[in-house]
């Protein structure tokens, strides 16, 4: 469910016409709905209601101080992958303590500025980091509370590059060395362990894989709560959204009209199939979801720049580009793309929807049908809430798109777009070539 949809014939994002956001800002531009990014969170935590649960939203989804704020409000904490977004966490005015730190490369300073922080706990991906994390610590006199991330080996079913529990992928301690791997955690004087955590992949529209997943390690997190007191059972995150169908999926006639083994995954489903797995644990239980929380609150705004007529196919060039939105070019990724103002009176029109980078990389959309839509009119890129702006890069000298939040009739630009300024501000011409 989400909050955008036809008023009479032109896309809004909650009570906001988004074509008066486009014309007031600009495009490419992105939009986020309040409504729809706390509908998301409470009813991730609702399904999961009856344990000690606690989110932690994996930020690098969508990282906007406003979208951090608004998640903190509501009781999230955060996973963090680099001493960028905990500082981002701090600039947010939020809390670090009760947020975790992932990623295969910590550095020394992102270990040191976590510590300091206070935060919740390290999610260690191998034993050297272990003798890292163990170093800095007692350099500062502390002791790192950490868990380990295991690789339970369940294949996600989703793209290549997004998943992760598989023995060949980098991600964590394969389950067969997991024990030894504590075994080692716990002789380290500046170490200790609180918890054990895994994430298997992303975009998984299907329970079996989570059910399989926590299945597979549940007895051997019993057994580390057994040996070590751990508190917490992590299980990361990866639910999946709607990307086909994105406009129509707001609507709950939608969802009931999905014949029951067709329905994408919701928190109901994930919370009733995995509860019975996990309260027995008797252990706080932590999730870390991203895509789930913000992709489908999200929209790219573009303006149609030109309808090029070519030999058998038709371009429809517009001003958002890969640098904009990365995922059809990294991922080949779907996004549904409409029209902000409908005309069911038009005719339909088939075309490659393209950005103006200099790669044929740079396209949204093969052959996609839409209705006939022209110059300096607008069209949106549905579910671009995760990994949207978050991606983005100034390749072609353009600038980073602008980021705007909606809140019931009321909106506010919440990243302004990036000036040319700005995109040269610390580079230089070396001396010897003046
Ligand atoms: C990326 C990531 C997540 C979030 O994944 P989503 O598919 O966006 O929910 C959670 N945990 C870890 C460790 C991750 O790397």
């Amino acid at each position: 469910m989400h909050h955008f949809s036809y008023v009479g014939n032109n896309l809004h994002c909650e009570s906001v016409d988004l074509a008066t956001v486009a014309q007031l800002y600009g495009t490419p531009t992105y939009v986020y709905s309040a409504a729809t990014l706390a509908d998301n969170y409470t009813r991730l935590a609702k399904g999961l209601s009856g344990i000690d649960l606690q989110i932690c939203y994996a930020m690098k989804a969508n990282s906007n101080l406003a979208i951090l704020r608004h998640f903190a409000n509501l009781g999230a904490a955060f996973d963090l992958v680099s001493g960028g977004e905990i500082r981002r966490v701090l600039a947010a005015g939020a809390d670090v303590k009760r947020s975790v730190f992932a990623g295969v490369g910590k550095t020394e300073p992102e270990i040191k500025l976590a510590l300091e922080n206070e935060v919740f706990a390290f999610h260690v991906e191998s034993e050297p980091e272990l003798a890292r994390i163990n170093h800095v610590a007692g350099k500062l006199g502390v002791k790192a509370p950490i868990a380990i991330r295991i690789n339970p080996d369940v294949d996600a079913h989703t793209h290549a590059k997004i998943t992760t529990g598989k023995s060949d992928n980098k991600f964590g301690i394969p389950l067969k060395f997991a024990a030894a791997a504590y075994e080692a955690a716990a002789k380290f004087p500046n170490i200790a362990i609180k918890g054990v955590q895994m994430h298997i992949g992303s975009q998984l529209t299907d329970v079996n894989p989570f059910v399989e997943a926590v299945s597979k390690v549940a007895p051997f997190v019993a057994e580390l709560k057994a040996k070590y007191g751990i508190t917490y059972f992590s299980i990361g995150g990866g639910i999946g959204i709607v990307y086909k169908d994105a406009l129509a999926s707001g609507q709950q006639s939608w969802w009931d009209n999905q014949p029951a083994d067709k329905r994408p995954l919701t928190p109901e489903v994930y919370g009733a199939a995995l509860l019975p797995l996990l309260k027995p644990l008797g252990l706080k239980i932590l999730l870390e979801p991203g895509r789930n929380l913000v992709g489908n609150a999200g929209v790219l705004l573009s303006r149609v720049e030109y309808l090029k007529r070519g030999n058998g196919r038709n371009f429809l060039i517009v001003d958002a580009a890969m640098n904009d939105l990365v995922r059809p070019a990294m991922y080949e990724s779907y996004h549904e793309i409409v029209p902000l103002h409908r005309d069911t009176t038009r005719p339909a029109l088939v075309a490659d929807i393209v950005g103006p980078i200099c790669e044929s990389g740079d396209c949204f959309a093969k052959e996609r049908q839409l209705q006939q839509v022209g110059e300096g009119e607008y069209i949106a890129f549905m579910s671009g809430g995760a990994y949207g702006y978050a991606m983005a890069s100034r390749y072609n000298t353009r600038g980073t798109a602008a980021e705007v939040l909606v809140k019931g009739s009321t909106f506010e630009l919440v990243n302004a777009r990036e000036s040319f300024e700005t995109i040269i501000a610390n580079e230089k011409i070396p001396a010897f070539l003046k």
